[in-house]
């Protein structure tokens, strides 16, 4: 795409068990020239409709892949790795040569396979269910991570999750956003991290923002997180400097980290 009318910020996500920045997940947004900025959810499920998802998938992946590349190279650290984590939709996962374009980004970005997570909705797993179930395993081996995506809302029965090779569940917001402060209304996600721990995976929190759903998370096992109590997506310029900030040994933000 020459000079696309897309942009990509960058949210980060956090250890629970360091208190350190891991990673960001990349978030597309479309730089409308009379309309301003609008969000993905309005224009991805048209994207999906017209395929014009292809193409753009194509650059968000090469684009974060570079990105996180670029990065790795400007800040080198003794920590792991960073990664990054890039959104699939189905369209995109159902192409049969899904798993060479992944190979070949990360061989043209020189990007570590295990510093790319690809996330991918519940709901799109359970629709198309062997075709999905081939794919995973195909990109698995490829040694990027996996991701299922607004864990808890595609209404997939939880004995299906062992059927998918994946490594991340990431827990929808709606269930952050039940939690309360005083009566908890934890249950499910407790049911949730136990199952996913139980099958060998770990578990993402997206949508924190308040300090008593982080502390709740972290009294439940959960190994990490992002949502805006943490940050909102930033620009690339301000990631770097949150980058250039964690790997001075600042994790996040200190206020939270008695938690
Ligand atoms: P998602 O993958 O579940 O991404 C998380 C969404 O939650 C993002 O919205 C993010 O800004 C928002 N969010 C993060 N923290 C909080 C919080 O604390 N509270 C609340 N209320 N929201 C929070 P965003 O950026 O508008 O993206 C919406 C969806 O668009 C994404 O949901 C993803 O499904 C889709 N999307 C974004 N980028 C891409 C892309 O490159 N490709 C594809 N296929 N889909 C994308
Ligand atoms: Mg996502
Ligand atoms: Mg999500």
């Amino acid at each position: 795409m020459a000079n696309p009318p897309f942009v990509i910020e960058y949210q980060p996500h956090f250890c629970f068990h360091s208190g350190c920045l891991n990673g960001f997940e990349a978030l597309v947004r479309w730089d409308h020239p009379t309309r301003g900025r609008i969000s993905p959810s309005d224009f991805i499920p048209i994207a999906e409709d017209t395929g014009l998802i292809i193409p753009l998938g194509v650059w968000v992946l090469k684009t974060a892949c570079w990105q996180l590349k670029s990065w790795q190279n400007a800040f080198h650290s003794h920590r792991t790795p960073l990664r990054v984590a890039v959104n699939f939709s189905g369209k995109q996962l159902l192409q049969p040569d899904i798993v060479s374009l992944v190979k070949r980004v990360l061989e043209e970005t020189d990007l570590a396979a295990s510093c790319l997570r690809l996330e991918i909705t519940e709901s799109v797993l359970i629709n198309n269910l062997a075709t999905a179930k081939a794919r995973l395993k195909e990109l698995s081996q490829l040694g990027v991570q996996l991701a299922i995506d607004d864990f808890g809302t595609g209404y997939s029965s939880l004995a299906r999750l062992r059927e998918f090779k994946v490594d991340v569940l990431k827990i929808d917001r709606s269930f952050i956003h039940q939690m309360q402060a005083v009566s908890g209304n934890t249950e499910i996600i407790k049911a949730i991290i136990e199952l996913g721990h139980g099958l060998g995976m770990s578990i993402n929190a997206e949508g924190i923002e308040a300090p008593y759903q982080l502390s709740s998370l972290k009294k439940l096992g959960c190994d990490e997180g992002q949502g805006f109590l943490f940050s909102k997506a930033l620009a690339p310029p301000l990631a770097a400097e949150l980058i250039v900030e964690s790997a001075a040994g600042n994790s996040y933000p200190t206020s939270l980290l008695s938690l």
